[in-house]
């Protein structure tokens, strides 16, 4: 796609707006000038591991806490989240931090069980191209979190947001996490830092960045992250989990709560030095603390 060229994401284009999109969600700027942290387990697993965790990461500074009641996994034998007992959860340890929650709706069957609880939708990446589920997450009306798919082309992927924002929703937050790659043994994913600059510059819609999924180790994610903020990302999404070696799923690439605040300590720095500043501070917002 040469910058010449008419692009065919005419809504999700930067041309198509004056400005950035900068999304609510309760009270949660997504895409203003704020960085924001999407923090939570890959999956709820128990109101005792949510809980602790959700209380870990808000003391630490995150802003939106993520879990999967609804997981994709390549097996089927394996764990595949709590379901509506999940989104429960999730909703309780949303209210008790006073965090907004985000969640994948991995179906269309799910879709109004899961907008009934969460604040974001999320669209994961084994989804990005499932074009009736797009539309019907769109008619929600709620906030969408559009993973990239692990090996979607740039177009491809805002294209797939163009299907929601053409059925009328224009809240929808982008987020890279990762793409296959062919060495796949240091690492599970390759965090595509220029798709996140190339987002920036073809589209008006914030995109946030999943160094968790977009490395597969824990060893790499602060760094990757870190990258992915000097790059340009309104945002991250992390995985975080009291005891990861425990997790049902993705422990390998979650944090501690003590290493993700260690990685918020960096990011502040990090922050002063390219001048955006983290969003709202803990007790800031209305809501309160756990
Ligand atoms: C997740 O966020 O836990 C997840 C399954 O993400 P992805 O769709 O990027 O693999
Ligand atoms: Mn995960």
């Amino acid at each position: 796609m040469g910058p010449n060229r008419t692009k065919p994401y005419r809504l999700a284009a930067r041309e198509a707006r004056p400005h950035r999109t900068v999304i609510d969600v309760k009270g949660v700027q997504v895409g203003g000038p704020g960085l924001v942290v999407i923090a939570g387990p890959c999956s709820v697993e128990s109101e005792a591991q949510l809980f602790e965790t959700a209380r870990a990461v808000r003391a630490a500074g995150a802003h939106i806490l993520r879990g999967g009641a609804f997981k994709p996994r390549t097996s089927p034998y394996d764990f595949r989240g709590l379901g509506k007992a999940g989104l429960e959860l999730l909703a309780e340890a949303g209210r008790l931090t006073g965090m907004p929650i985000v969640t994948e709706v991995l179906s269309e069957r799910h879709v109004d069980l899961v907008a009934r609880y969460s604040d974001i939708l999320q669209v994961g990446c084994r989804n990005m191209d499932n074009y009736a589920l797009l539309e019907a997450v769109a008619e929600t009306g709620k906030p969408v979190l559009l993973k990239r798919g692990m090996a979607a082309k740039i177009r491809e992927w805002l294209l797939a947001a163009e299907y929601i924002l053409a059925r009328g929703n224009d809240r929808v937050i982008l987020c890279e996490r990762g793409i296959r790659t062919f060495d796949d043994e240091y690492y599970r994913n390759l965090l595509d830092i220029n798709a996140i600059i190339t987002a920036r510059l073809e589209s008006h819609l914030p995109i946030i960045a999943d160094p968790s999924h977009g490395t597969g180790r824990t060893g790499l994610v602060t760094r990757a992250a870190l990258a992915a903020v000097a790059a340009g990302a309104d945002g991250l999404m992390l995985e975080v989990h009291p005891n990861p070696a425990a997790a049902l799923s993705d422990g390998f690439q979650s944090l501690t709560p003590a290493e993700f605040g260690n990685l918020m300590a960096e990011l502040r720095a990090l922050c002063q030095a390219i001048g955006r500043p983290l969003g709202p501070e803990l007790g800031t917002r209305a809501g309160g603390v756990a």
